[in-house]
């Protein structure tokens, strides 16, 4: 089997979701990862195994307008949708991206 072409980032920065690969479930905007936990791989290269996701229409501030109503779409999406999702997601990200090592900068 070839290899596969990784792209490697810090573990902290966030990943965004190729649209092709998965949508946001309930608006159907691009996702953006972010990672929980990593698992190691036998080469030594790190991979996400626990993330936490956004989505494009997901509003910068509590404060905005647009909340409550993101909210209350997101809000209503079901474990189902959220695990397949997530499956998706993490499929995708084990297959091309990798981590980096090391300590989140500080601001
Ligand atoms: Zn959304």
């Amino acid at each position: 089997m070839p290899e596969t072409p990784y792209t490697t980032v810090p573990w902290y920065a966030p990943v965004t979701i190729p649209v092709e690969v998965a949508v946001c479930p309930a608006c159907k905007t691009a996702m953006t990862v972010g990672t929980n936990a990593m698992e190691q791989n036998d080469d030594g290269s790190w991979q996400a195994s626990e993330i936490e996701w956004t989505c494009a229409s997901d509003p910068e501030s509590i404060a905005d307008d647009g909340y409550d109503r993101w909210l209350r779409t997101h809000d209503r999406l079901t474990y189902q949708e959220m695990v397949e999702t997530e499956a998706r997601v993490l499929a995708w990200m084990t297959a091309h991206v990798r981590f980096v090592d090391g300590e989140r900068p500080h601001a």
